[in-house]
């Protein structure tokens, strides 16, 4: 209101000139924002801006008839900082970084230098969540955080999207101050997570070509698999190694297929208690025309990162099968084959479409085939990889979970996900720091698979102590260096020839104990004796009475022994049982000798501190040395049970 509209078409009219001088020090000031600050500059007559010097333009612009940004010079230099000076972030831009990077590496040779490359973890995610405004300000704001880490005499730069790139001197104040960076506090933009990103360093030694160092540093980077909070991943020669190795792998994987280089081997199962061949493991070897063989423990991994893996698990699904259907058209009588699925493999329907393909085409009773899917295949998308491996066993075959037990396993996961084997890993024994840990997981999880009427199977076994150990915690299906290393089909076929073999049983098989090992505190026998939950005791019974063996700390707390001497239990535990009930246990004790297992008997008990319990126990019978018969008990404590069902009226 009250503006006059002439004010806003004002002409330029002589009269507006300022006749004052222009005092020296704005035309140089203006000269400064040309970007010219020699005087050789300020003579130029480009005539681009229509005057006939740079000199007589910045008057006309101190004087007010022009402006700076119609000087073409100026302009020309405006780009130029655009080229060099990311718009939103300040920081350098690609260019700019390795033109300055390597000048000052050059100009400060005596310094070493780190390069140093900075991704943000899901800025995709960012944007879609909030929105694209947002994801701006957290790349500005992880900006501003990185160029006040480079140090003094460092360099900072944006490369692109939520790309950063960093030279700083390679001091140990400037690598610590890095590092303790665990995440980028966004909240103030309203996100509630902590944003965190992927770091990779490469040390300025041997090479000094910034853009190559950048690239190594990113290699780096690229390699770290944490996204939940700030990562620091350093180039060595051995990540040179396995870049290289990578991009051989993944040059010649196609030819090798069509090469017919990729090779079926199996590795045979055993069982241990009876000594029968039980089945076998297909397992992928690359065997170059040279001869020289590759590990899958090399080409795995890489084939799962490109993808590959799809075609590989493929070839060795059929390989499997079509050995599986020439066996039983050569009149032989097989035994199952396990196959691997890669979690890659698992990703889409296809893998359902396929293997129903392989049933209708080779015909045969899918027993004969397993597949084994690693307990990673379980992480994410969950419901829809149950689906996928419910459809491949609705099918008929058997699915095994591979390498369980090694990782974190979640036993839970086990009663949503349809299997029928579990495949033990005795890898994590090997090595032997933690013998006696990885023994107890071991026996618990064979519990566990026993009780969802499970099949074990323990892979990797190499001695016959771990053999006998498993036999001893139930698990009788061994794979592993003891028995058979992965062979050709050839030989395979030879050893089957000359093996005897038998069938799998799904039902787990009942726990057969060898006595005298009972007595030696580093078998199985003792391990399993000690890790069995609940109380569990082993009894001497002669003529002479009852005498106690071995008995767990659950047991002695359940008949009120604690803190007693194990002396003072052996040689009383009978006194307290309830006179009636003596003659019970003898006979109990005969009906376990005639080999009925898991006896059931109930007896009295009155405790050393007067308190009566009534204790539900079952007996098995171990074996006998001689005049002594040897029992083992479990018990558990049933007197709450009792008083309850009576107080029912039961
Ligand atoms: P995996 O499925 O757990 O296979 C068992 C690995 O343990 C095999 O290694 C086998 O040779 C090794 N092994 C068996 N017994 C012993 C033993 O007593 N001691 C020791 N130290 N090792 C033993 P391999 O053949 O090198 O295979 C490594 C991994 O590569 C396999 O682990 C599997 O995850 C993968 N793999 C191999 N072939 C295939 C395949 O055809 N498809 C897919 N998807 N993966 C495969
Ligand atoms: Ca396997
Ligand atoms: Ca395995």
């Amino acid at each position: 209101a009250g503006l006059d509209p002439a004010d806003f078409h004002r002409e330029f009219r002589e009269a507006y000139i300022q006749r004052h001088k222009v005092p020296e020090h704005i035309i140089n000031d203006i000269f400064i924002r040309m970007h010219m600050t020699a005087e050789s500059q300020r003579r130029v007559d480009c005539r681009n801006c229509g005057y006939n010097t740079c000199r007589e333009m910045a008057e006309a612009v101190a004087k007010g008839y022009s402006r700076i940004e119609d000087c073409s010079r100026y302009v020309t230099d405006e780009f130029r900082r655009k080229l060099f000076f990311d718009g939103e972030t300040g920081l350098l831009t690609s260019q700019g970084f390795m033109g300055e990077g390597m000048r000052l590496m050059r100009s400060e040779p005596g310094k070493k230098y780190i390069a140093c490359a900075c991704n943000i973890n899901g800025i995709k995610t960012i944007n879609d969540l909030y929105n694209f405004n947002v994801g701006t300000q957290v790349i500005v704001y992880v900006a501003r955080v990185l160029s006040g880490m480079t140090g003094r005499g460092g360099l900072c730069a944006r490369l692109g999207g939520d790309n950063f790139a960093m030279l700083i001197e390679n001091i140990p104040e400037n690598i610590s101050r890095l590092t303790a960076l665990r995440f980028f506090d966004c909240s103030r933009m309203g996100i509630n997570m902590p944003v965190s990103a992927r770091f990779g360093f490469c040390e300025a030694t041997a090479i000094n070509e910034l853009p190559r160092l950048i690239n190594y540093a990113s290699l780096a980077m690229e390699r770290s698999r944490e996204r939940s909070k700030n990562s620091f991943t350093w180039y060595d020669e051995k990540m040179r190694e396995a870049i290289m190795t990578e991009s051989a792998i993944t040059s010649e994987m196609r030819s090798a297929m069509a090469n017919r280089e990729f090779v079926m081997y199996l590795q045979p199962q055993y069982n241990h208690s009876t000594g029968e061949l039980v089945g076998a493991e297909t397992l992928c070897r690359w065997i170059k025309p040279d001869g020289s063989v590759i590990s899958p423990g090399v080409f795995i991994p890489i084939f799962e990162k490109n993808g590959f893996i799809r075609e590989l698990d493929r070839f060795m699904w059929e390989s499997a099968f079509r050995q599986v259907r020439s066996w039983i058209d050569n009149g032989e009588k097989p035994v199952p084959v396990s196959v691997n699925i890669s979690r890659v493999s698992l990703i889409n329907d296809d893998i359902i479409t396929f293997i129903s393909a392989l049933k209708e085409k080779y015909r045969f009773d899918t027993k004969y085939v397993h597949f084994e899917i690693t307990e990673s295949a379980y992480t994410s998308e969950q419901n829809e990889l149950i689906r996928r491996i419910s459809a491949i066993r609705d099918m008929g075959f058997e699915i095994a979970m591979d390498d369980f037990g090694s990782g974190y396993s979640s036993l839970n996961t086990l009663k949503d996900i349809p299997i029928d084997i579990l495949k033990l890993d005795m890898g994590f024994l090997r090595g032997g720091t933690n013998v006696e840990k990885g023994g107890n997981i071991i026996g618990s999880v064979i519990r566990m698979a026993h009780s969802l009427d499970l099949l074990t199977v323990a892979e990797g076994v190499e001695t016959m102590e771990q053999a006998d150990f498993l036999k001893s915690l139930g698990c009788d299906i061994i794979q592993g260096f003891l028995y058979a290393r992965p062979m050709p089909v050839t030989q395979y076929d030879e050893l089957i020839r000359n093996s005897s073999c038998g069938a799998v049983h799904l039902a787990p098989t009942k726990t057969k104990l060898d006595l005298n090992r009972f007595f030696d505190q580093n078998s199985g026998e003792t391990k399993m004796f000690d890790n069995y939950i609940g109380p569990a005791a082993m009894f001497e019974y002669s003529a002479d009475g009852i005498e106690v063996l071995r008995v767990n700390s659950q047991y002695i707390k359940m008949l009120g022994f604690e803190g007693r001497s194990a002396m003072e239990f052996s040689n009383s535990f009978g006194d307290y049982m309830a006179d009636e009930d003596r003659a019970d246990f003898a006979e109990a004790i005969q009906r376990a000798r005639r080999g009925e297992n898991g006896v059931l008997f109930i007896y009295r008990y009155r405790r050393p501190d007067g308190s009566a319990i009534v204790v539900r126990s079952r007996l098995w019978y171990l074996g006998s040395t001689g005049e002594r018969e040897v029992i083992y008990v479990t018990g558990d404590d049933v007197t709450d049970m009792l008083a309850l069902l009576s107080e029912k009226g039961l």
